[in-house]
């Protein structure tokens, strides 16, 4: 992997083995970063973007050693291109979702008829968010609070974060306090009012997530930022509902 950006697709290297992929198509706020992580064993995938651009096809370096990819949870700008990945997990609670992406499960519908999310059109002919449908792509593992997925020379550890979604997971690494907070926790507008949303399950998330250890967040939608950020945003969610 190599940092990169020929305007579809940005590569950034955040050290430490830990890369975000971005389909610059998509609106940053319906922009699901792709996260890549690197064991010495095994690559760790979290997220797959909307996928209109196929990663196999335009970043084949990505696919150079074994994956594991996982969906923090399984709307459509996180999972749209998972199906290129032979290992996918995701929250036993959202496993029929990707077994069945349908319009209204993976929530692009009516979504994506009512809201402005692309920046540019990267489909050949044109994208037809009407007609767009996901291929069924059942996970091949689930995981659950406490799991730890081990990538060689480091371990990422699960937690099961509901409030944005009800399968929603996010990862930990102890041993840096790397947290991908994916759409759990990030430093814009929270989506807290979608089918499966429940705004008293994400203040516990959100409580859960200000009590760890975490140097870094990566997050699910814009800038990576410190545990006084997450302090910091925590609090002030708080704050607003409860106003
Ligand atoms: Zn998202
Ligand atoms: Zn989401």
């Amino acid at each position: 992997m190599r940092a990169r950006d020929d305007g579809v697709i940005r590569v950034e290297d955040h050290g430490d083995g830990v890369w975000r992929i971005e389909e610059l198509y998509a609106l940053p706020y319906c922009r699901g970063a792709i996260w890549v992580v690197d064991g010495s064993d095994r690559r760790l995938v979290l997220d797959a973007g909307w996928g209109l651009v196929p990663l196999d096809r335009c970043l084949p370096e990505l696919f150079d050693r074994p994956i594991v990819a996982v969906a923090s949870h399984t709307h459509f700008d996180h999972i749209g291109g998972l199906d290129r990945f032979a290992n996918r997990m995701v929250h036993p609670l959202e496993a029929a979702i990707l077994a069945d992406p349908n319009p209204t499960a993976v929530q692009s519908l009516p979504f994506l008829l009512d809201h402005d999310t692309l920046a540019f059109d990267p489909v050949p002919g044109g994208f037809d968010a009407a007609a767009w449908r996901l291929p069924a792509m059942p996970a091949t593992a689930t995981v659950a609070e406490g799991d730890r997925i081990d990538l060689g020379c480091r371990v990422l550890r699960v937690l099961h974060t509901p409030g944005h979604s009800p399968g929603h997971i996010c990862l930990f690494e102890e041993a840096t306090g790397f947290l991908f907070a994916a759409d759990a926790i990030y430093d814009g507008l929270m989506f807290d009012t979608l089918p499966g949303a429940s705004v008293p399950e994400l203040l516990a998330t959100h409580a859960r997530l200000a009590a760890l250890p975490a140097t870094r967040v990566f997050p699910g939608h814009f800038e990576v930022f410190d545990r006084a950020r997450l302090v910091y945003l925590v609090d002030r969610y708080r704050r607003e509902k409860s106003a």
